[in-house]
């Protein structure tokens, strides 16, 4: 298996982890997640309490070559079943009315897709997805998903409608999710 870039070699022949790095357990546990391998892993930015990888952040160009837009790609296998209830709730048109209807949140959610796209060209320009984020920000919401998972990895505040649809899961009569009660754990 590759190291990823988040490793590096200890002097003592270990390798040192450190907050936000990716381990080979990590990415044994993102395969349980996905039930498949998940290529071009370069950290885990968000994780829930029991320590398995909510989020992990891709490599713009997998080791393949092949362009990724998704800098943040959401693992828990509980975190995306919520989403995914929100999605068939209809939930993706009332947040893309609240966008259209607020020139505050349209701000908000420019400036996110600003953020993604700045964030992912730290690591890599990438032409091929140039000004492309995620989600489909910044004037549309298509994957609750992918906004979900730029919020959990960089923190509220920063995409206002990622920020909602956080709430919106926590708030969820049935299989509600939040990070901190995610009682997922690896089979
Ligand atoms: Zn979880």
């Amino acid at each position: 298996m590759e190291l990823g870039r988040g490793r590096r070699r200890d002097p003592a022949g270990g390798v040192a982890v450190t907050a936000g790095t990716v381990t080979d357990a990590d990415l044994d546990i993102v395969k349980r997640q996905l039930r498949r391998p998940l290529r071009g892993v370069r950290r885990v930015p968000h994780r829930c309490r029991d320590g398995h990888p909510t989020v992990v952040e891709t490599e713009p160009r997998l080791p393949d070559g092949t362009p990724f837009p998704t800098l943040f790609y959401l693992t828990c296998p509980r975190a995306v079943a919520a989403a995914s209830t929100l999605e068939s709730n209809g939930v993706m048109v009332e947040l893309a009315e609240w966008v259209c209807s607020s020139p505050d949140v349209a701000a908000g959610y420019r400036a996110a897709h600003d953020d993604y796209l700045a964030r992912r060209e730290r690591i890599a320009q990438v032409p091929e997805i140039a000004g492309v984020s995620a989600g489909g920000m910044p004037n549309r919401v298509k994957c609750l998903h992918a906004l979900v998972a730029h919020s959990l990895a960089v923190g509220r505040g920063i995409n206002p409608v990622g920020d909602e649809t956080l709430n919106r899961m926590a708030d969820l009569e049935e299989k509600p999710w939040t990070p901190t009660t995610c009682t997922w754990t690896p089979t």
